[in-house]
């Protein structure tokens, strides 16, 4: 078996972080390196090593990551329209994925640019 990613090493405590939020599917907890006020990475629970490798077996895990998003921005106070987020996923070398565990990046509490960088 290989080795857990760092986020795996989250999700089962072995590392701690406090969790923004925990479902029986995905869990949340801000980045470590913040790109932006508010920047929290909701992450799968069964390892799926990027969105484009996800089945359609993933099909509830995907969703329950969207809907984990808006319930944070709520949580948070962002999810009014006149405040707003932004919700990133990392594919591949291009995009900059450093961490092989898909996870959505939530940003929020600055004016974020378009088209991003
Ligand atoms: O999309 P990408 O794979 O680049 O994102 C990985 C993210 O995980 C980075 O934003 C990085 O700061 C974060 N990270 C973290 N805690 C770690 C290792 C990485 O929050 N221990």
């Amino acid at each position: 078996m290989s080795e857990k990613t760092i986020f795996q090493k989250i999700i089962d405590r072995e590392i701690p972080a406090p969790l923004v939020y925990e479902d029986d599917l995905v869990a949340a907890f801000n980045d470590v390196n913040p790109q932006a006020p508010t920047h929290v990475l909701i992450v799968p629970k069964k390892l799926i090593p990027r969105v484009g490798e996800a089945t359609a077996e993933d099909q509830a895990t995907l969703g329950a990551l969207l809907l984990a998003a808006g319930k944070i921005a709520d949580k948070l106070g962002i999810k009014d329209r006149s405040k707003g987020f932004r919700l990133v996923i990392n594919h591949g070398k291009d995009a900059g994925e450093s961490v092989p565990h898909m996870h959505v990046h939530l940003l929020a509490g600055r004016p974020l640019d378009w088209p991003p960088g």
